[in-house]
């Protein structure tokens, strides 16, 4: 599987679809410990990415497709997570110049989304933030590049990582966020952004094995 604009497409397309079958769960999660609209957020930004692309032709580069969906986030989605993850995406398109990824580039583009959510959040991790489900995603990508995975398997392995580290947010205090509001409260939940992370990566993996 070559991971090229093609892949990057279905990968906007198949989060978009994941995420409005998860929209009413990330709405229950921010419900118990934020604002109740992670979902609706999150939806209504994806929708209008797939609008987007579909009014755009075709894109030339990975690069190109990411900021793409950098900028309809982050002019649709709202709240914290609409600024985190049009960053994320924006610092993604570091990768803009290469036709294809190889493993490397991979994990170099999901360096990039976390760098951007950090440099946009501040947050570290442990603090019940998307970054707890981003940071693992990367460490275990980078080892998967390291022993030689294919960037399919660099994928897998981010997928995997940010899926187990999204259920390990439940016992956290929140201290970053609207979650933070509730300090000891926040415990027992699960974090709706690390929720979303998941889904967006395990959708990345699923685009390129096709
Ligand atoms: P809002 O809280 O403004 O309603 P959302 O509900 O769309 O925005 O997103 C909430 C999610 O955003 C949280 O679950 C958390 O993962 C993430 N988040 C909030 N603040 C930060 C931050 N400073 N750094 C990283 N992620 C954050
Ligand atoms: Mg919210
Ligand atoms: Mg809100």
């Amino acid at each position: 599987m070559t991971l090229d604009v093609a892949w990057a497409d279905r990968w906007a397309r198949l989060s978009a679809e994941r995420i409005a079958g998860a929209k009413d769960e990330l709405t229950e999660l921010d419900r118990q410990i934020g604002d109740g609209d992670h979902g609706e957020n999150l939806d209504r930004g994806f929708r209008a990415v797939v609008a987007k692309l579909d009014d755009a032709g075709d894109l030339a580069q990975v690069g190109d497709l990411l900021k793409l969906v950098a900028t309809t986030l982050m002019s649709s989605v709202g709240g914290a997570s609409g600024p985190l993850y049009g960053t994320a995406y924006l610092r993604a398109a570091k990768v803009t110049g290469l036709e294809t990824l190889d493993a490397h580039a991979v994990v170099a583009l999901l360096e990039g989304a976390l760098e951007g959510i950090t440099a946009r959040g501040k947050a570290v991790v442990g603090e019940k933030t998307m970054v707890d489900a981003w940071q693992p995603a990367v460490d275990a990508a980078e080892a998967a590049a390291n022993d030689g995975g294919s960037p399919v398997d660099v994928l897998a392995a981010a997928a995997s990582a940010a899926d187990a580290a999204a259920r390990a947010t439940v016992p956290l205090v929140a201290t970053k966020g609207r979650a933070s509001y509730l300090g000891e409260r926040s415990v027992g939940h699960q974090d709706p952004g690390a929720t979303s992370t998941a889904i967006l990566l395990a959708a990345a993996r699923d685009a390129a094995a096709v």
